[in-house]
């Protein structure tokens, strides 16, 4: 506003100065200076207010700026001094050169090479600058061309004037229609203001050399208004870069410029024929040379173009198969991979195997580092798959922390032996993270599985060769983790938790079990202690511990009057004291009969509640061995899920409530999770029905009828 309000002044002061010789010298002379020295000032201002590039590009206009105001002090100097004699080219020349000089770096600067995002962008930027700058020269500049060297350096130092103010306008017009980037608004008024210096320059050299209107050095009057304009524009754009924080902002991430060049191109073509046409009356060769180097530029940038855009198509295709994280191919792109192999496979009559592996206790490893250093493992362990893997082989990340490795043309033992390549090769050195000195250990349960096509020519069934090897890796949980499974591999017999009890004590066992109910319970709990320890993560040695304590957790009922065992009435005070002390009972009798200080602690706590108010110590929380915490779940439930003569079977959706009761007070809530989530997935079975009883004497009791709901202890078992 203020800069238009200037602008309106200016041009009465001039009218004004028409009619009055000093006041028009004045004018010409000083009021002139006035933006000028504010466009000095400002500039300075917005080179200290900014940063960066930006700093420098109005550094760069600060200086030109001022040999501007330098060269107009001089250019006055003269006027008033030596109007006559001036010398030409003057001082004042040479300091207009060098301010334009500058003023061309300080664009580039502004601009900012980024702007023109890689070579096709600079491409079009200089298919738009030759456009651009052919029509200015054949508007503008072309005819005020010094015919020969002879004219004097006086008409050449003038025609340089308007070539650079042209070059910055053009160089703008190519940057914002061919730029990748938004560029800059100071920039773009700085632009303006060099264009209208260029129009400036240009009526000032055609009405001194073709109309001798002007007198060189006598004030140019009128014209003065275009560089007036000029400054209060360089004035805005310095403001304009103070006050927007400039940074580079992407226009599109590929903002396709199939059209714009191509029009400006083709509308320079066009543009200069008409011109000749109607003025010349000829096509000039000018124009002929002009059109067909825009031509050629055109149909390069064409194929410029077509070979980016198959770049982008393949960069694309890439992302979609593979996972950001790891750059392994994703899940979906396995799967497709997947069943082209198994007919490829069927065709070859060659076997496919998978291995699927699930990193180990992964989960941990987010909780205590944090989940940027669960990445980074991530990304470390699909290094290492890749390393060992074959070039053939194919591996995915197939979930969150599992992988799944395709081996065409493998048969079961060779991909047993990669998998435990693959074993070891994670596990061998610790991941190294930022900020932990030791790296974290990485384990990992690999699952094999190895598909045929049969002689009938039935092809690979991929989902079962899928679930097959998700089977294995369960397996290989279940066992204790870091270890292979291979297809349809057995248990070793070593891995059987019960086979170092003597016989002895799992009869003993099964005889208590056969006095309190017609169902397996020992057994059973013992089974299900051994899945519940696996799935709440605990090492081989401890599930295989839990199971044993699980299968002698009652024994220590041997000391208990038998009939106390299957009383279906409420019992008193007594006969509960000779109840709680089984758990001691029994501990005393692994240590002594099995030689299993091992199994003592953990059959002692069996009764222990998680708040702390079970028996016979009292032990809350952590202080309950685990082994104890896990049994104890299993237990009440296979309490509630068979008849006992003191309380009715319970339904199953009625004992998953009562657990999930018990959550946190009675019961370890972890094991509790872990423990319904088997339920869910189906793994704990239903206690068998106890049909014959080979030894020992038979219970002279039959079930007799239950108690309803005054029981004082439902579960656990007593
Ligand atoms: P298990 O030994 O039984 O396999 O235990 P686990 O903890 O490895 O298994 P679970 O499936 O319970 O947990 C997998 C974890 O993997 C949970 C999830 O937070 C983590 N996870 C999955 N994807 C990513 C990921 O992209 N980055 C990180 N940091 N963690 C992930
Ligand atoms: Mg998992
Ligand atoms: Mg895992």
């Amino acid at each position: 506003m203020a800069g238009l309000a200037w602008i309106v002044l200016y041009a009465g002061a001039i009218a004004a100065g028409q009619r009055s010789p000093a006041l028009g010298k004045f004018v010409a002379f000083g009021l002139y200076l006035v933006p000028i020295v504010i466009a000095v000032v400002l500039s300075w201002f917005a080179a200290a207010r900014t940063e960066g590039r930006v700093r420098l590009a109005w550094r760069l206009m600060f200086v030109s700026n001022a040999l501007w105001f330098a060269a107009e002090l001089t250019w006055g100097l003269y006027a008033y001094l030596a109007p006559k004699d001036a010398p030409v080219p003057s001082f004042a020349d040479l300091g207009y050169l060098l301010s334009y000089a500058t003023a061309v770096p300080a664009v580039l600067v502004g601009l900012g090479f980024g702007v023109l995002g890689g070579a096709r962008g600079l491409f079009d930027f200089l298919l738009v600058f030759a456009a651009v700058f052919a029509v200015g020269w054949e508007l503008v500049v072309g005819p005020l061309l010094p015919s020969s060297l002879s004219a004097g350096l006086q008409a050449l130092v003038a025609f340089f004037f308007p070539v650079i103010s042209m070059s910055i306008f053009s160089s703008l017009i190519a940057a914002v229609v061919a730029g990748r980037r938004r560029v800059p608004v100071s920039m773009i008024l700085v632009g303006v203001a060099f264009g209208l210096s260029a129009a400036s320059e240009a009526g000032y050299l055609y009405l001194s050399k073709f109309l001798h209107v002007i007198q060189p050095y006598a004030g140019s009057g009128w014209l003065n208004l275009g560089w007036q304009a000029e400054a209060v524009l360089l004035c805005i754009a310095a403001l304009v870069a103070v006050r927007r924080s400039e940074g580079d902002q992407r226009l599109t991430p590929d903002r396709d410029m199939t059209i714009l060049p191509a029009l400006v191109a083709f509308l320079t073509v066009v543009g200069l024929a008409v011109f000749d046409l109607v003025l010349v009356d000829e096509l000039r060769a000018v124009t002929l040379a002009v059109s067909v180097l825009l031509m050629v530029g055109l149909l390069l940038r064409q194929i410029l173009a077509v070979r980016d855009r198959a770049r982008l198509t393949r960069q694309l295709q890439t992302a979609a198969d593979t996972d950001s994280l790891t750059g392994l191919y994703n899940r979906r792109f396995c799967a497709e991979m997947l069943h082209a192999e198994a007919g490829l496979s069927a065709r070859r009559q060659t076997p496919l195997s998978l291995i699927l592996i699930d990193l180990d206790h992964f989960k941990n490893v987010n909780d205590t580092y944090g989940h940027a250093a669960g990445d980074v493992v991530l990304v470390e362990a699909a290094h290492r798959l890749r390393r060992t893997l074959r070039a053939s082989d194919l591996v995915s990340r197939y979930g969150g922390e599992e992988f799944l490795c395709v081996l065409p043309g493998t048969g079961e033992e060779a991909a047993v032996a990669l998998a435990e390549h693959i074993r070891s090769a994670l596990s061998r050195t610790p991941v190294t993270i930022p900020d932990v000195t030791d790296g974290v250990v990485l384990t990992a349960s690999l699952g094999v599985s190895t598909g045929r096509t049969s002689r009938q020519g039935t092809p690979i069934d991929v989902d079962k060769l899928v679930n097959a090897a998700d089977q294995a890796v369960y397996r290989a949980k279940a066992q204790g983790r870091d270890r292979v499974v291979g297809p349809g591999q057995p248990s070793r017999p070593d891995l059987d938790p019960l086979s170092e009890i003597p016989a002895e004590l799992i009869w003993l066992a099964d005889q208590i079990d056969a006095r309190v109910g017609d169902h397996e319970h020992s057994a059973a709990v013992s089974r299900w202690s051994l899945r519940t320890a696996a799935r709440v993560g605990l090492d081989q040695a401890v599930q295989h511990r839990t199971a044993a304590a699980a299968r002698l957790h009652d024994v220590g009922k041997i000391g208990v009057d038998w009939t106390l065992l299957a009383k279906p009435t409420p019992l008193n005070a007594q006969e509960w004291e000779q109840i709680r002390r089984h758990p001691e009972e029994g501990a005393r009798l692994v240590t002594h009969l099995a030689d299993r200080q091992d199994l003592a602690p953990l059959i002692a706590a069996h009764h222990e509640r998680y708040d702390g108010t079970g028996y016979p110590r009292g032990l809350a929380g952590a202080n309950i061995p685990v082994e104890a915490r896990v049994i104890a779940v299993c237990d009440a439930w296979a309490t509630m899920r068979a008849s006992r003569p003191y309380s009715p079977v319970l339904a199953d959706i009625h004992a998953r409530d009562e657990l999930a009761r018990g959550r946190g007070t009675q019961f370890d809530p972890v094991v509790v999770d872990a423990f319904l989530a088997l339920l869910d997935e189906g793994v704990i079975d239903e206690p068998a029905p106890l049909r014959s009883r080979t030894w020992g004497p038979r219970s002279g009791r039959a079930r007799v009828g239950f108690l309803p709901a005054d029981r004082q202890d439902r579960h656990p078992a007593r």
